[in-house]
């Protein structure tokens, strides 16, 4: 083994040896991988091998597209098989909501350039034979769907890799890792010490473990999972291959193995393995199988495909594999750790190997992933995603695996865990909660306990009414929504101005006021959106997106400020009210000395007031579109306050609202928010986020990819629609057909309350921003017309707000 390397990369699993591969594609040829066992002897072996391209988040589909994809490159890079099968894919629904999913997912399909097909329960039993077709009302079919060997994949990655100049040391643990002064590392094995100066832990079964070696304690746990194989069937004698196919219904996937079916599940009662510390002797290893365990979906799956009940069981294998606790892989950069990077967590390393490694592999030589990964980054867990918090959720999702996730569905698990000061309140006003990072927040105020439930659907629910209600009083009174929920930073000393000034793309306010800034990427893309409170010359407080906090921590990293500047995140310390609505000036007057009239307290300041005898950060905005003040106080006076606010509102006709009605009341005013309509594949004109980008303020990151963008004014537009939509609104992701072709997509819909109309932002090209007619909106399979807006379909021009 060589001593020194330009990048170690742990484990030889699909994964390890995919991002080894990708390395050496980008150029780093100086590259070992290290394995202390056989090439795929964790979890790798014994994977079913079976690939989909369908996934929640479309940026993780479209790198599945990419991983099945590759398998042809490889087998020829290499000459090595990777046993492709490719028969296509089966989705077979049970219910007419599951059918109602299947459309969806066919519809989003359609802008990823996937050529899905729904066809009934006859057709469905015609192309797949086995199926007792009365179970079914229906089903999708996705030509790009099969399995593969394992072995051969991992091997391939491997083979290819080493044409390409990389190394691979096997039976050779690695035991320790020891940081350098100047970020790189030692990388200690039983085989002696290899210098490195990136490590990437591709530890897949062991990526905990191997995470502690550096203090780094990485939300995942392994699940034990179980398939058997079946004798031969005689109704596949002489037949093409069977279609992969998954049963909803019966949370069952099965395909093709030689002449017998492979049939595997997930359990509601999933059990994990080692939930504490994987074993070290743990190599090429199963499991004892245990079917009763998986008893309750044999049952269903042999009464819905018959044929398997009949035939005898061959094989069965019980075998462990990691999850995050959202299901999806943990890639990247580690906060904290300089050159440490991650690629583990993968649960479909077949599906998303590919994807994680070109992912990783252009992060760590181009310093940028070059695609949304936002949904993979392991940057979207913080401290409170503690190994108990994981365990819970990993449990919850694995449950899951084949459910439906309706729009407005919270999930129960590992819940309440954060909750603020104000939550029993809250709770004694009937609150419907919602789950964000672990921190419970208001959706929406039921009128009873009895009704504090909400239904889950695609279409409005019974909170319907209830939003409504919120809007309004926010519209035409003062409403009450507690604003904890959001990251907040400090940035404080001598130069924080400056350095300010050169990681956001807007200017730095003045003293006492409020900026709005998107944050850029060296790529001039969305990578942050910022509010700037400037409370002293020296002392700005930013309030960001909680869920992506860690994420910006990284980047303050890697554009360090310079030595003086303190960057503080405060999130939990400072919590929050608001208050918006026509009456909340007259409001908050009545609780200070502070004069707040529009000439002494204009739109867009900040201060530091009394409100009543709490000492808070005052910031003249709202994200409703009306006139509004944030209120952000330590948390011990965060009741004090909500009682001061409630009682002094009562005769205002104050109402409480909660996160239902603020994502209303923004798409209402065309507001874009992090993760929706801000994301790193959009630019800053390209979003309508250009008037807050200051081009003329001197250097900052992304300069020169902003003014390109001014320039040529971007591929996409972000507009506003109204869609003529009847009982179910548009929430993400539905494609935008524009003549009878697709050309976008929707971030974020809902039904605006105070306009009465159904709405949609969303991304098409900009060369049809002009266009105000022929667009449609598949809401649910069904293609709404929808009508581009030139402004914002609630006042237009921002006068509420600045009243
Ligand atoms: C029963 C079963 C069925 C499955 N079916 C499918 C399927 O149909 N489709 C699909 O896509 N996925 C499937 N999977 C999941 C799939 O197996 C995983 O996604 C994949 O194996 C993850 O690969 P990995 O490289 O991350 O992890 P691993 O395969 O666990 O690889 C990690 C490697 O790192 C090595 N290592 C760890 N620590 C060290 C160290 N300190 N020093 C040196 N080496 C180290 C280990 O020895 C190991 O070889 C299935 C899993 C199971 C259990």
């Amino acid at each position: 083994m060589k001593s020194d390397a330009r990048v170690v990369v742990i484990g030889g699993g699909v994964v390890g040896a995919s991002v080894l591969y990708h390395l050496t594609k980008a150029g780093w040829k100086d590259a070992l991988l290290i394995e202390r066992g056989e090439l795929t002897c964790g979890s790798t072996w014994h994977a079913a091998g079976g690939m989909h391209t369908l996934n929640g988040d479309p940026n993780v589909a479209r790198l599945q597209q990419y991983t099945i994809n590759l398998y042809k490159e490889l087998e020829k890079i290499s000459g090595q098989s990777c046993g492709l099968h490719m028969p296509g894919g089966i989705m077979l629904a049970g219910t007419r909501e599951r059918f109602d999913w299947l459309k969806m997912a066919k519809a989003r399909g359609r802008y990823l350039g996937m050529e899905l097909e729904l066809i009934s329960a006859d057709e469905a039993a015609r192309v797949f034979p086995i199926i007792d077709k009365k179970h079914f009302v229906g089903a999708l079919l996705d030509p790009i769907e099969g399995h593969v060997d394992p072995y051969g994949v991992t091997h391939a990655y491997a083979k290819a890799a080493q044409i390409g100049g990389a190394q691979v040391v096997r039976h050779t643990r690695v035991t320790d890792l020891k940081a350098r002064g100047d970020g790189s590392w030692d990388v200690i094995t039983e085989a002696g010490n290899v210098h490195a100066e990136h490590v990437v832990n591709a530890g897949g079964l062991w990526a905990r473990e191997v995470g502690r070696m550096v203090g780094l304690e990485l939300p995942i746990l392994a699940m034990q999972h179980q398939y058997l194989i079946t004798e031969d069937l005689p109704a596949l004698k002489g037949q093409k291959e069977l279609l992969t196919c998954i049963d909803f219904e019966g949370e069952i996937y099965t395909r093709q193995e030689r002449g017998g079916v492979l049939l595997g599940t997930y359990e509601r009662a999933g059990v994990p393995w080692s939930p504490l510390q994987t074993p070290w002797d743990f190599t090429q290893s199963l499991l004892p199988e245990d079917l009763d365990r998986i008893a309750p979906s044999l049952e269903v799956g042999f009464r819905h495909f018959p044929a398997l009940a009949e035939a005898g069981i061959r094989k069965v294998v019980n075998g462990p594999f990691t999850f995050a606790p959202d299901g999806n892989p943990l890639v990247g950069p580690v906060r904290g750790l300089r050159n440490f990077w991650v690629a583990c967590g993968v649960m479909a390393g077949f599906s998303q190997g590919g994807g994680v490694g070109l992912t990783l592999s252009q992060w760590m030589v181009e310093g940028d992933p070059g695609a949304d990964v936002w949904g993979m980054d392991v940057a979207r867990y913080g401290d409170w995603a503690t190994l108990p918090y994981t365990n819970a959720k990993v449990r919850e999702n694995y449950s899951r695996r084949f459910r439906i996730r309706f729009p407005n569905e919270e999930l129960s698990a590992a819940r309440p865990l954060r909750t603020t000061p104000v939550y029993e309140r809250l709770q004694a006003e009937h609150a419907v909660f919602g789950d964000y990072c672990g921190l419970e927040h208001a959706l929406w105020f039921a009128p009873s306990a009895a009704e504090a439930t909400e239904d889950i659907t695609f279409h409005r629910s019974n909170a319907h009414p209830h939003v409504a209600a919120e809007c309004q009083a926010v519209r035409e009174a003062v409403g009450l929504l507690e604003i904890s929920n959001y990251g907040k930073f400090e940035v404080t000393g001598p130069g924080t101005k400056e350095w300010l000034s050169y990681v956001m793309a807007n200017r730095v306010p003045k003293v006492g006021r409020i900026a709005l800034t998107p944050m850029l990427n060296e790529r001039g893309k969305l990578i942050g959106d910022f509010t700037l409170c400037r409370l002293a010359a020296e002392r700005v407080f930013l309030i960001c997106t909680y869920a992506a906090q860690e994420h910006y921590r990284r980047w303050f990293e890697r554009h360090a400020p310079p030595p003086g500047v303190t960057v503080r995140p405060c999130a939990m310390e400072y919590v929050g009210l608001s208050l918006a609505g026509p009456r909340s000036r007259s409001l908050l007057q009545g609780l200070t000395r502070e004069d707040l009239s529009s000439a002494a307290f204009p739109f867009l300041s900040f201060r530091r007031l009394d409100v009543g005898m709490i000492p808070a950060l005052v910031g003249r905005i709202s994200f409703t579109g009306d006139l509004g003040y944030e209120i952000w106080v330590t948390s011990e006076y965060q009741r004090a306050l909500y009682d001061l606010l409630v009682g002094a509102g009562a005769e205002q006709g104050l109402k409480l609202l909660g996160g239902r009605a603020l994502n209303t009341l923004r798409i209402e005013k065309s507001f874009g928010t992090w993760a929706r309509e801000y994301r790193p594949i959009y630019g800053p004109y390209e979003a309508g986020l250009g008037r807050f980008v200051d081009l003329e303020k001197g250097d900052f990151v992304g300069r020169a990819a902003a003014l390109e963008e001014r320039d040529s004014g971007g591929a996409l537009r972000l507009v506003s629609f109204t869609v003529d939509a009847s009982d179910a609104d548009a929430s993400g992701d539905e494609p935008v057909w524009h003549d009878g072709k697709v050309v976008g997509w929707v971030t974020s819909g809902a039904y605006g309350h105070s306009v009465r109309q159904s709405l949609a932002l969303g991304y098409i090209p900009a060369a049809l921003a002009g266009e105000a007619s022929g667009f449609e909106i598949e809401i649910i399979g069904e293609r709404r017309k929808a009508l581009r807006q030139s402004a914002a379909v609630f006042d237009p021009d921002g006068s509420r707000m600045r009243a």
